[in-house]
């Protein structure tokens, strides 16, 4: 069997030219006479490899020299931990709940201090994003957290919340290089690479200068202090080379394709065309906002379970896999991150019509 249209929200499709110079460099990477996985970290072969692939991520996004770019490991999942222990000066934070990585990281932060939900958009679903221009945010607050891009229920933070003076802290895991992002926005911003980016067991944080500090919580780990990862340049401990260099070749590639600015044109345009077929369609619909849609992560439904049921299976016959939703949503989603070609997402309407047809 050849190449699928492969529409997983995570892990997630990866550029065919990527895959190739990987497969062609597998028994013999650069003369080294070996693989990448199989070379120390502290070879002069892998040092070149991760300087490049944060010096080519700090280009794509503009990094300010004020920002280290850490790769680290333990998934999103650590740094839900993470960012209090490095941040809580205050041992307090305010947390804007749009989904269930926002909800996740919010219960996690509850174990190291005072935790407030100060917008959610629980109440229907998590289908859209919350009016963030005048929030109760707190006075003692050390940061203010959102989940920017909703893998889950396809929503998007359009606009960054006012916080009115205090730090920024964002998951940025699905939305990651998929457009320009202003840095200095933020004070921390970290992804799960595994989305938009490359293989599992990776997280890219930016982490502004002085929040790098030996001022963490009691009992922080070494290993998840920014601090000891920043001073060893991400190599305190064996990183995850195989990814910092999967996700050096996909810079690479972004940067072959004309960075951020393109990107964002190309996001926007093969998001449109599926939305627009969604509008129009008396079987298919969206179930997000309009004005919050995620240009990574479109769910739908056709209102009727086992209809859903049915369209995943014969999808998936016609090359077109993954598109069931998240089990705690149902109906079906769509990721179409950087790596999707527009003929994927052009394959996935042409089925949608035809299974309109036959089933209406
Ligand atoms: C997938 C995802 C996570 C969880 O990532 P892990 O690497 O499995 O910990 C967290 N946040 C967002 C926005 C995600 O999409």
């Amino acid at each position: 069997m050849g190449r699928v249209y492969n529409f997983s929200a995570g892990p997630a499709v990866l550029p065919e030219e990527v895959l190739q110079e990987i497969a062609a460099e597998m028994m013999d990477y650069h003369g080294t006479g070996m693989s990448v996985m199989e070379m120390s970290h502290r070879s002069g072969a892998f040092d070149e490899i991760i300087q490049t692939a944060e010096q080519d991520f700090r280009d794509l996004l503009q990094v300010p020299d004020s920002y280290k770019v850490l790769f680290l490991q333990g998934g999103a999942h650590l740094q839900f931990a993470a960012v209090p222990m490095n941040l809580m000066k205050n041992r307090t934070a305010d947390y804007i709940v749009t989904g269930q990585w926002a909800k996740r990281a919010y219960m996690e932060a509850q174990k190291y201090g005072k935790v407030n939900k100060i917008a959610s958009s629980e109440d229907k679903t998590y289908s859209y994003i919350p009016d963030c221009s005048d929030l109760p945010i707190s006075k003692d607050a050390d940061y203010v957290y959102i989940c920017e891009n909703n893998t889950i229920y396809g929503t998007k933070f359009k606009t960054l919340p006012n916080t009115k003076g205090k730090d920024l802290v964002s998951d940025v895991s699905s939305c990651f290089l998929s457009e320009p992002m202003d840095v200095s926005r933020y004070a921390v911003l970290y992804g799960g690479v595994q989305k938009n980016i490359g293989p599992a067991g990776m997280v890219i944080a930016v982490v502004r200068d002085d929040l790098i500090t030996d001022d963490v919580l009691p009992g922080t780990p070494d290993i998840m202090k920014y601090k000891t990862q920043a001073d060893a340049g991400s190599l305190y401990n064996t990183p995850n080379c195989f990814c910092i260099y999967v996700c050096g070749k996909v810079f690479k590639w972004l940067k072959k394709l004309g960075g951020m600015e393109v990107m964002k044109q190309r996001n926007e345009e093969k998001a449109a065309i599926l939305y627009d077929f969604l509008d129009s369609s008396t079987m298919f619909q969206g179930t997000v906002r309009r004005e919050d849609r995620s240009l990574m992560n479109v769910p739908f439904v056709t209102g009727d379970k086992e209809l859903d049921a049915k369209f995943v299976k014969e999808a998936e016959a016609a090359g077109l896999v993954n598109l069931k939703g998240h089990r705690s949503v149902g109906g079906m989603r769509a990721s179409i991150y950087n790596a999707m070609p527009r003929a994927g997402v052009e394959a996935l309407i042409t089925f949608m019509k035809k299974f309109e047809e036959e089933n209406s």
